[in-house]
């Protein structure tokens, strides 16, 4: 029997990027998934498609995580759906980057809502029912951004740092109900979300897209990769396993030596 089998995994921002490598991880285990975000027709139909290609159950959830009352009815419709959750994932991200004297208000409470008070909500309505049935996963995507910062990007960064905080809080309160909290730490990941970063560098510097990446790169990685989705999937799938069933409470980087410097 595949070694998640019979676990229910709801993954936010699993319609593109990271998310998506996650939760297309956790189905090859054998977990049913919860496929969470927003985007086009098409594009949700294709990545729920390359989730059930693993042979699992898939919904499909388009809340808004930025409205705690959407998370509130996407936690009744996963439960209608598939009864409970037993691994949740926290990876609905944006990004928005600007001076802090530049930062406009409304970017500012959209950052913090989606990267971190949306995680709040979600460990808030799920953490419950993984206590009572005594076995949970709880996975928060921060950042490198969550251990250092980068000018730029004072939501961001703010935000990763308070999801690590949450994390820790969050692993105490469940360490007595078989409940594990953890956080990633990816570096550069190439997604939708660094390309238009990249793009936007380029169209800025007059160089091509490629030098920019490279640049990226080069800029806070000692190594001068992208981590794939996949990779971080299969981080996931450790954290899930019966032998991370003590690791609890930590930031596991996956960043090219990042944050080593
Ligand atoms: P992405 O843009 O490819 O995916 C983001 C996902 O979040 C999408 O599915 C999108 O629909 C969803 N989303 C955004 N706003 C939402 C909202 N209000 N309600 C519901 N869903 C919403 O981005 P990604 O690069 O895959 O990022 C995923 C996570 O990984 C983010 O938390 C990001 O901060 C983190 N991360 C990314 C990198 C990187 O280099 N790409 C590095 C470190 C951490």
């Amino acid at each position: 029997m595949a070694p998640l089998s019979g676990r229910v995994a709801l993954v936010t921002g699993s319609t593109s990027g990271i998310g998506l490598g996650i939760a297309q991880a956790l189905a090859s285990e054998g977990a049913d998934i919860v496929l969470h975000g927003l985007g086009s027709p098409d594009a949700i139909a294709a990545a729920r498609r390359s989730v059930e290609a693993a042979g699992v159950r898939v919904t499909v959830s388009g809340a808004d995580v930025a409205d705690p009352a959407a998370i509130q009815r996407m936690a009744a419709d996963a439960a209608d759906a598939f009864g409970r959750v037993d691994i949740l994932v926290n990876n609905a991200g944006i990004q928005h980057t600007a001076t802090i004297a530049d930062f406009p208000d409304e970017r500012w409470d959209a950052v913090i809502a989606i990267n971190l008070s949306a995680a709040f909500h979600t460990i808030k309505a799920f953490s419950p029912a993984m206590r009572q049935a005594g076995w949970g996963r709880v996975i928060n995507i921060a950042s490198a951004h969550g251990l250092v910062a980068s000018a730029q990007k004072a939501a961001y960064v703010a935000a990763k740092h308070g999801l690590l905080g949450l994390t820790k809080v969050a692993a105490i309160e469940l360490a007595d109900a078989g409940v594990t909290v953890n956080a990633i730490c990816p570096g550069w990941v190439l997604t939708p979300l660094v390309q238009a970063q990249i793009e936007a560098r380029a169209a800025q510097s007059g160089r091509s897209v490629r030098e920019e990446e490279v640049a990226l790169l080069r800029e806070k990685q000692p190594m001068a990769a992208f981590t794939t989705p996949e990779q971080i999937g299969a981080m996931a799938v450790y954290l899930c396993s019966d032998a991370a069933c003590t690791v609890s409470g930590v930031p596991l980087s996956i960043d090219g030596g990042w944050t080593a410097q």
